[in-house]
């Protein structure tokens, strides 16, 4: 079983480059920093702060706990304090990071024994992108709710079949209306356990259809952005 999966890590505090910033949207984008400093058990989430702004925020890290870079995914929120600064930031420019920190992620028993459901709203798919890129052979399906489908962030990225659009606005191709109706829509196995990320709305709303097909909070883990 993989180290990362077990593994409590020692938080960091340091200053990364930005190498790019990837528009995948007009109002999201990923920001890559160079290689991570420090260890992380995919799920976990950083803080980030602008050198020389007082304030921070925290972003799941959307990287592979393997890759060259250290990445996040961030929406920018209309009047929102930190996200206009730091869509505004370009490559040369600094942030300080922290961590890791966190306990959303895959409880390293389960994860041969069981179907790994993924259910995210919007940039709450971020942590699934970095558990997949991180565990490889992970039998998992990715269902994600977003108003547009531009908005199925990197999509390629995983597996045939195994991502799942849902789509409130202009659906093609994709399951047209929330995650929540989606869901009241499938059936489960039995040996399935649930991770949700996103708006608590969402979540909250996901945790009681779940609970009405029979699975027990235990099955569900969950990580609440706003
Ligand atoms: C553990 C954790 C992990 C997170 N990971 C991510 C991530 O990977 N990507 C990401 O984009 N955000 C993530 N967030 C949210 C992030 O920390 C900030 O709240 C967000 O970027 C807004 O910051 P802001 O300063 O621009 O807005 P603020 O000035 O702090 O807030 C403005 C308002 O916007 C609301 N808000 C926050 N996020 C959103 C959103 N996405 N859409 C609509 N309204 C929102 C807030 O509740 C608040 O009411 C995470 C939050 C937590 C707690």
């Amino acid at each position: 079983m993989s180290d990362t999966l077990q593994q409590d890590f020692k938080i960091d505090t340091s200053l990364y480059k930005i190498r790019e910033i990837r528009q995948l949207t007009e109002s999201t984008f990923v920001v890559s920093l160079p290689r991570c400093r420090f260890n992380f058990r995919p799920g976990q989430h950083i803080s980030v702060s602008i050198k020389g702004d007082y304030q921070s925020r925290e972003y799941s890290i959307y990287s592979g706990s393997q890759e060259e870079a250290l990445e996040i995914l961030v929406k920018e929120v209309d009047g929102g304090y930190f996200t206009p600064k730091l869509k505004n930031l370009k490559p040369g420019d600094y942030l300080e990071i922290h961590g890791p920190f966190g306990k959303f992620g895959m409880d390293p028993k389960k994860k041969d024994s069981h179907r790994h459901v993924f259910i995210a709203s919007g940039t709450g798919i971020a942590p699934f992108h970095s558990m997949v890129k991180s565990i490889p052979g992970l039998d998992y399906q990715l269902i994600h709710g977003v108003r547009y489908p531009s908005e199925a962030y990197e999509s390629n990225h995983y597996e045939e079949g195994r991502y799942i659009l849902c789509s409130t606005r202009n659906p093609k191709n994709n399951f047209h209306g929330r995650v929540t109706d989606y869901l009241k829509t499938r059936e489960f196995e039995p040996n399935t356990v649930f991770y949700l990320c996103g708006n608590s709305d969402m979540i909250f709303d996901a945790m009681e259809i779940l609970k009405q097909k029979g699975f027990e909070r235990e099955d569900i883990t969950v990580e609440v952005y706003f």
